[in-house]
């Protein structure tokens, strides 16, 4: 009988799951990936093997997987009758708020779980899902320990003049603070830097439909791109990045949106798919013709070559610059775009090697070293769940 961890990452309407089998010396092996999507509309469930072949495509009715507890149970059952031979030891969830006290994974109890409810108002579209599932898991497996793994506990040991608005102070005490998101990435990358960069300043480019830039010196997050909630910063798939605040008094006063309408126009109607008008894909945009693909591409890049900036700046430098996730991990002319911009800072850019795929797509000489690391959020959160259960 192997012994494995289950990683759980719930959204709006999907919920997805890794198992992981414990292997000796510390060492984790993803052996099943999967997710149910369409939670409440169109669900359906995809699972492949560790090596990423399907096994498992099955589609149900609306009424059938209405809620993430629903969805859960179709996902326990399954993991019941296919992993008979596994034993689960723990839970990992990825909670995507920690609030301004968690800055490390923990334990989850019920105590927990009212604190966790208290954040909850700080991250309402996130949260609320990685709290159901959470509950779900304890009404399933009540015994099992559950562990919650925090997007922002990676950035919170910055410095306080990096976490501050120019809020009057009682905001930043009330919890108004530049907290940052794709923490487990950062921290999964921090982890895998090639040596000769490990302890230097470099600057992570997570840019997937979620995108953010991370400046992390001798391991650490110096500063982020993201703030208070993962709207802030870079040209997303659907978001806007960042924007003068007055924008938004502006639709609220004088176009008369409702709280309703802004929410939906900041997070689903803006960023690459607002721009372009054609697509939140970078595939489809990069293949397209239209002006307004170009535009939305420029634009991309344009605030990705800005933000680099900005971050080298926190850090008195750049010793190296790292692509990860969809857009980062896939796309060598993104890559190449950003990396031309990035000349003025000492970026020698090797476009064979991009084009090849290399992990390392800068010339020998660069003073500036350019990586392209896949990242892999799940199996921070199985690391950090064995742990701290002491597996
Ligand atoms: P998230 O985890 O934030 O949902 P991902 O990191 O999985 O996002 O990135 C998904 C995005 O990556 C897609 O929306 C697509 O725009 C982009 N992407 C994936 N493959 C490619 C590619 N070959 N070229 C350009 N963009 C790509």
């Amino acid at each position: 009988m192997e012994n494995a961890i289950l990683v759980l990452n719930a959204g709006s309407s999907s919920l997805k799951f890794s198992v992981f089998n414990l292997l000796s010396e510390g060492r984790l092996r993803q052996s099943i990936t999967g997710q149910v999507e369409g939670i409440g509309t169109a669900p359906h469930l995809k699972v492949k093997d560790g090596n990423g072949q399907n096994f498992i495509d099955v589609h149900w009715q609306t009424t059938e997987v209405a809620n993430h507890a629903q969805a859960l149970q179709h996902i326990t059952h399954f993991l019941h009758t296919k992993l008979q031979h596994r034993q689960l030891l723990g839970v990992g969830h990825r909670v995507v708020h920690g609030g301004p006290d968690y800055s490390a994974p923990l334990l989850i109890t019920p105590a927990v779980m009212i604190k966790l409810d208290i954040i909850t108002p700080l991250a309402p579209l996130h949260n609320p899902h990685n709290l159901a599932a959470i509950r779900a898991m304890m009404q399933e497996s009540p015994v099992l320990p559950q562990v919650a793994c925090f997007d922002t506990a990676f950035h919170r040991q910055q410095d306080t003049v990096a976490k501050l608005f120019g809020l009057p102070y009682e905001y930043y005490e009330h919890g108004v603070q530049r907290y940052g998101f794709h923490g487990l990435s950062y921290e999964y990358i921090a982890s895998v830097l090639p040596a000769e960069i490990s302890m230097g300043r470099v600057i992570v480019a997570h840019i997937g439909s979620g995108a953010s830039l991370c400046a992390i010196h001798k391991g650490r997050s110096v500063a982020t791109t993201m703030s208070f909630t993962a709207l802030d910063g870079l040209l997303m798939g659907t978001r806007a990045g960042s924007l003068d605040p007055g924008v938004i008094l502006y639709l609220l006063q004088q176009q008369g949106l409702s709280l309703k309408q802004l929410e939906d126009l900041l997070y689903k109607q803006s960023g690459l798919l607002g721009l372009s008008g054609i697509s939140n894909d970078m595939r489809v945009l990069l293949d397209s013709d239209e002006p307004r693909a170009r535009l939305a591409i420029d634009y991309f890049v344009y605030r990705v070559s800005r933000e680099i900036g900005s971050l080298a700046a926190a850090m008195g430098g750049v010793d190296a610059l790292v692509f990860t996730a969809g857009i980062g991990e896939n796309s060598p002319q993104i890559r190449q775009l950003i990396c031309e911009q990035a000349t003025w800072l000492g970026v020698d850019f090797d476009a064979a090697a991009n084009q090849a795929g290399a992990a390392c797509i800068s010339r020998a000489d660069s003073r500036v070293t350019v990586w392209m690391l896949p990242t892999n959020e799940e199996l921070m959160i199985a690391r950090h769940t064995r742990t701290l259960l002491g597996l």
